[in-house]
């Protein structure tokens, strides 16, 4: 049974790598964001409660997200472990999920500020079928223009220097005590974020002291 909780700033590929750890290892990936994001588009009563406290411009409260994290951990359907991320979210819930969970250790992807501004301000969005882009990574073949539909390549309206400087405080606001309680019980692998995402896998799991990747079905010998 393998415990863990990810953590990195958004940008960070946290999502990319906690599936990579879950999928080969068995583990159930609980990321809060998806179950509210799963909620509202089927119209569930949560969803419902989510939606109303977006369209107020509020953030979803903490104690909705340990609501939906206790709910989720009650169906104990994880019997090789889970990665839960997206939580937690403050001290207190920090000091209650050690204490509930024993866990096995903190990933924490480590990206510095500058790098987060340099790929969130790469981000396009198609203006016509919706797909997402970066120019640092997935460049259109045509510069500024969807390659699928043509249509012209926006910037997301939350996408600006400003905003970003916003989430950035407020990220590391929330999330530096919180990571202070777990490097305490010195739970926490802080992992370079920085090189590819095999390289970080890598990484994570030479700290965490798991056994290397399995090479990804079809790769290889058979
Ligand atoms: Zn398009």
């Amino acid at each position: 049974m393998r415990k863990y909780v990810i953590m990195g700033v958004q940008g960070s590929g946290k999502g990319t790598q906690a599936g990579m750890l879950a999928a080969d290892l068995d583990l159930v990936h609980i990321a809060v964001g998806d179950i509210f994001r799963w909620n509202v588009q089927h119209h569930t009563k949560l969803g419902a409660q989510v939606r109303r406290i977006m369209a107020d411009g509020l953030l979803v409260g903490d104690d909705l997200a340990e609501g939906i994290v206790r709910d989720r951990l009650a169906q104990h359907d994880w019997n090789y472990g889970f990665i839960i991320d997206g939580f937690p979210r403050n001290e207190r819930q920090a000091e209650f999920f050690l204490e509930s969970y024993d866990i096995d250790g903190v990933i924490h992807l480590d990206l510095p500020d500058s790098e987060v501004r340099r790929r969130v301000l790469a981000r396009r969005l198609c203006s016509g079928c919706g797909m997402d882009y970066n120019l640092l990574a997935s460049s259109p073949h045509v510069p500024g223009q969807c390659d699928v539909c043509g249509a012209p390549l926006v910037r997301r309206e939350d996408d600006t220097e400003e905003a970003l400087a916003v989430r950035l405080r407020e990220y590391h606001e929330k999330t530096d005590p919180v990571l202070a309680i777990f490097a305490r019980k010195e739970y926490v692998v802080t992992v370079d974020a920085r090189p590819s995402r095999d390289e970080i896998q890598a990484d994570i799991r030479q700290r965490l002291r798991l056994p290397p990747c399995q090479p990804a079905v079809g790769a290889g010998a058979r």
